[in-house]
């Protein structure tokens, strides 16, 4: 029997272009689903994509209407660690230096860059049938929308939030890029306070959607954490649920990966990755412990209330690294207290391997989220073998239990949690890290008890394949 066809689209796919989690996703979920299912993945070729590294060739163009203009639109391939890659080359949304925009500011022809990104995704599900196409956050969320125009398409759709707070917002000016009837700039569709809303359409007009952790798919139905789509959302709640994110083993493992010094299946063997590491940021002292920031420096992040605690803790005994990029009133805010203190470094670049040797080096992992949908850093610390200390908040609820809980019989995974993000929670939370590295026996069964949790794709990928057995009316176990 042949394999249901699934064609999966998002704006970013590691290693070809990654700015965040969606990337990791993108290229972890596909692989874990593709033993089920025939599943072909479609993204937007942007100039940093190395084609010739790739070997992504050229395949077939077409010209693209939209309004008053033609777009020259090409599809370009290639094969890699077994999945087929398909990419939109255009223009406006190819030749550009970032994914998005700067880190203050989104480009100004997104709403194009985007809209063409989505009608290319419709020429292919016109080409060729796929059982269902899986859309991810507002840069794919059109296609739902735009599929209810084409009756020769019969794919089923689902659509999968990875943050709200990205919406994909623009001016009524660009409604003429999105090649589509006046009626759905209407309050059931995309219109968002007098703008465009795309998230909306992925909203309205998938057949199913998800989230990716169970407690997130509740949060964004409050006001709290709803980004002004809460209401929305709930009308629309009864297809929604969420998933929580799993790990690329083959890209995240201790034992086999190649971007740090030493590979390691225990705490000891870590050991060399912490001495090499405090070598070559220059800040030394093996003995203290060494406390991690990994991410985007946005106000998400909980950056404020991290520069504040850093602050306070680079008084105790301990070494503290950031890496991240981001909003320049942050980094500035961050080089400044790490030019105070010697036991403060501060890496600010976007830089993958690097972000490896400080998971396979440090001790704890800060993550002050003030909303996080899931989290991947906290899953990636748990199994690398250091503790997260992380605001009890969406998937951060859903990943880390509370260590005072610890049973060793449990296939739970532990850190410390602080509920509402002050402070003063904050600070009580990481002075429990401190106390507990002191009680090395503790510590280092609640490490090394996370390191042989199973963080895999493999639950979570059945969860979405029973999705996508529900949209096709078939029976799942
Ligand atoms: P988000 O998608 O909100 O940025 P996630 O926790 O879902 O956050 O995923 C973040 C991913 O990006 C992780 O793989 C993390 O290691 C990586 N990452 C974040 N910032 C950096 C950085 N400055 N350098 C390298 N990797 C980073």
């Amino acid at each position: 029997m042949s394999k249901t066809s699934i064609l999966f689209c998002a704006s970013e796919v590691y290693p070809f272009a990654k700015t965040g989690g969606l990337a990791d996703v993108a290229h972890a979920l596909p692989r874990a689903l593709s033993k089920e299912y025939d599943i072909q993945v479609v993204l937007p070729l942007y100039s940093s994509i190395n084609t010739q590294k790739y070997s992504i060739k050229e395949r077939s163009s077409f010209c693209l209407t939209l309004g008053s203009m033609e777009y020259a639109v090409e599809f370009l391939a290639t094969e890699f660690e077994g999945i087929e890659y398909i990419f939109v080359a255009s223009d406006p949304l190819t030749h550009k230096e970032c994914l998005y925009g700067t880190p203050t500011e989104g480009y100004s022809d997104n709403a194009l860059r985007f809209s063409i990104f989505n009608h290319a995704v419709v020429e292919l599900l016109k080409r060729d049938s796929y059982s269902i196409v899986h859309c991810n956050d507002w840069q794919s969320a059109l296609v739902p929308l735009l599929i209810k125009e084409e009756p020769e398409i019969k794919s089923k759709t689902l659509f999968t939030i990875h943050n709200l707070a990205y919406q994909g917002i623009f001016s009524y000016e660009d409604y003429k890029f999105l090649g589509l009837d006046e009626k759905y700039f209407s309050m059931e569709a995309l219109e968002f306070y007098g703008q465009i809303n795309f998230l909306k359409a992925g909203i309205a007009f998938a057949d199913k959607i998800t989230t990716v952790s169970p407690n997130y798919a509740k949060e964004i139905l409050t006001a709290e954490f709803g980004c002004g789509l809460e209401g929305f959302l709930k009308h629309h709640s009864q297809k929604l649920s969420g998933i929580l994110n799993g790990l690329d083993l083959e890209h995240f493992s201790p034992a086999t990966d190649t971007l740090i010094k030493k590979t390691y299946t225990n705490l000891t063997e870590k050991k060399e990755n912490k001495k090499a590491y405090l070598q070559e940021s220059g800040l030394g002292g093996f003995n203290k412990p060494l406390f991690a920031f990994i991410g985007r420096l946005t106000e998400q992040k909980g950056i404020e209330l991290l520069c504040s605690a850093i602050e306070k803790l680079a008084d105790f005994s301990c070494n503290i690294v950031i890496l991240g990029d981001g909003a320049q009133k942050y980094s500035d805010a961050i080089k400044e207290i790490a030019q105070q203190h010697k036991n403060i470094h501060f890496e600010y670049t976007y830089n993958e391997a690097l972000s490896h040797r400080i998971y396979a080096s440090c001790d704890f992992l800060l993550m002050p989220s003030l909303f996080e949908p899931c989290g991947l850093n906290q899953l990636i610390s748990m199994s690398y073998g250091s503790l997260p200390i992380v605001h009890k908040v969406g998937g951060l609820k859903d990943s880390v239990s509370d260590y005072k809980q610890f049973k060793s019989s449990s296939k739970n995974s532990y850190g410390i949690l602080f509920k509402d993000a002050s402070l003063d929670n904050f600070m009580q939370a990481i002075e429990e890290g401190l106390i507990l590295y002191e009680k090395k026996r503790v510590y280092n069964s609640l490490v090394k008890h996370n390191m042989q949790v199973d963080f895999s794709w493999k639950k979570s990928a059945q969860k979405y394949a029973k999705i996508y057995k529900e949209l096709l009316g078939e029976p799942h176990a």
